[in-house]
């Protein structure tokens, strides 16, 4: 059941739909199998949407990877031994409770079902926390208040509440036996546990030490809608970080800081992010938290911190008969399987907060003016899909040619786009709509000997709209150091 978008009276402000049209009209994200009247819950990135996409997920790999000395890389198979599954526990505990309305046979995830109608009738909650509710309790609750969100029949008629699980599955090869089952992994994570032994010797990590991955994940939702929020192919961005054990708690609250910290630096105010803490958790944790984003449809999870125990690791440990331990030459040869911290983060729903984020609707009229509203992207520099727009004045008089010199000078270092269509005003905010933080325009002056603005460009700004005449051979440091310190724009 899509959750419904908060009430909105600003006919201005951001909503889902306006995000997801953007999203079509300037390529960022398109439904996928269009022509085919649309393949549900799966999307796909377009030509602006593909950059902006690889910049969060650079964003992220810098921050763990690259300013964390303890923390290296891998890229491990999406298709893992079988046997990968039965440890982890997703084979026996990897599912949403689903049910069924019996008058026309929409599918519903129950725990969501009462999440939804609780956030719209708040003094109607059950009287405990809704992901430690039986079956039964769920059922009794929804039978007793909720009518069905698809067909809104008040009779309430549905099936009992039971686990769907939520992995794909297939066979590798013709042989469609037990033997060459394999699943599509629901996590990237397992591929970092199963490799921990070879990573510790080829690397000689020594504990404690993190392991960052980005990857494709696939799940079978019972429900995907709310555009790419929730999809059954998405990517995450995890950690694991392993440690010794009776650390783990400092180790949590250390990585729990970070990736916080992480959002603000890249333009989230702490007002719109919440923690979330998990009343029941599930069969491998000692406690989680999850950070919330304060999507147009309500608080929901962006990325899930956990403090895993040794519970992987010894889980590998027992099904391959492989030791798994950890020999630690700084506490006497003290022997001992680590402990793990995971940070796990959805790659879509982060392109989907940011762009929410970043989104507004800005009266730009100069006072005593009509009402004149821009859409525009404050997107951080370093996530923006284009960063500089190289727009000539006009076509003729040479101008064409000179932007595009310039552009062939600023593409070795930057992300560029050339638009020489329409008038200048609206080119202007065409790339503020997606996001393009500084434009860069060619006019007379540039080319006149004579004028004292020869060989020099005007540099517009996004946020401000101001605008900067820059020598044209300083150009490019100019625009490295307007990256490097800007500050995110505060609506
Ligand atoms: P949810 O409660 O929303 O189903 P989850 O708790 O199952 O999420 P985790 O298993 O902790 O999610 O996965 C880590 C991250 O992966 C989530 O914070 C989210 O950003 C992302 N993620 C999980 N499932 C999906 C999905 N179906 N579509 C898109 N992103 C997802």
């Amino acid at each position: 059941m899509a959750k419904k978008e908060k009430a909105v009276a600003d006919p201005h402000a951001c909503t889902l739909d306006k995000i997801i049209s953007l999203c079509k009209r300037r390529g960022f994200v398109y439904q996928a199998s269009e022509i085919y009247g649309g393949q549900a819950g799966a999307w796909d990135y377009g030509p602006l949407g593909v950059d902006f996409k690889r910049n969060i997920q650079n964003a992220w790999w810098k921050e763990m990877a690259q300013l964390h000395d303890d923390v290296v890389g891998l890229d491990s198979a999406i298709f893992q031994h079988h046997t990968t599954w039965e440890a982890s526990g997703h084979v026996g505990h990897f599912s949403d409770p689903m049910i069924d309305c019996t008058e026309c046979q929409a599918r519903h995830r129950a725990d969501k079902m009462i999440e939804d109608y609780v956030a719209a009738n708040p003094d109607k909650a059950p009287g405990k926390p809704i992901d430690t509710m039986s079956h039964e309790e769920m059922q009794d609750f929804i039978t007793t208040n909720i009518d069905c969100p698809v067909c809104h029949s008040k009779e309430h008629k549905y099936t009992a509440v039971r686990e769907f699980n939520l992995m794909f599955k297939t066979y590798q090869g013709p042989v469609a036996d037990d033997s060459h089952l394999i699943y599509l992994r629901p996590e990237t994570c397992q591929g970092i546990f199963t490799d921990f032994k070879s990573i510790v010797q080829s690397n000689r990590m020594k504990v404690p030490f993190g392991v960052a991955q980005v990857g494709k994940s696939f799940r079978n939702e019972i429900i995907f809608k709310n555009f790419i929020f929730r999809t059954c192919e998405f990517e995450q961005m995890e950690m694991e970080y392993f440690c010794k054990p009776g650390t783990e708690d400092e180790t949590f609250d250390r990585w729990r800081k970070d990736r916080w910290a992480f959002y603000l630096k890249y333009g989230i105010p702490e007002k719109q992010l919440k923690w979330h803490h998990h009343d029941k958790l599930a069969h491998y944790a000692k406690d989680a938290y999850d950070i919330t984003y304060n999507f147009p449809i309500g608080f929901e999870e962006i990325e899930g911190i956990h403090s895993r125990t040794d519970f992987d690791l010894s889980q590998h440990q027992q099904y391959s008969k492989k030791d798994m331990s950890y020999i630690d030459q700084e506490d006497g040869n003290k022997k001992y399987v680590p402990y793990v911290i995971e940070t796990s983060a959805g790659l879509n729903r982060n392109f989907l907060m940011f762009l929410c984020e970043a989104y507004e609707e800005q009266n730009v009229a100069k006072e005593g003016e009509p009402e004149d509203y821009r859409t525009v992207l404050h997107l951080d520099p370093r996530l923006a899909p284009i960063t500089v727009a190289v727009l000539p004045l006009m076509k003729k008089d040479g101008l064409a040619e000179k932007a595009k010199e310039i552009q062939h000078l600023l593409k070795e270092d930057f992300v560029t786009d050339y638009d020489v269509s329409g008038t200048i005003g609206k080119r202007y905010r065409r790339q503020d709509e997606v996001g393009t933080p500084f434009c860069v325009t060619i006019d007379h002056d540039t080319l006149d000997s004579a004028s004292p603005n020869f060989n020099t460009v005007t540099v517009r700004f996004r946020d401000s709209m101001e605008q900067e005449r820059v020598k044209l051979d300083e150009l490019v440091s100019f625009i490295q150091k307007a990256i490097k310190s800007y500050k995110p724009y505060v609506k």
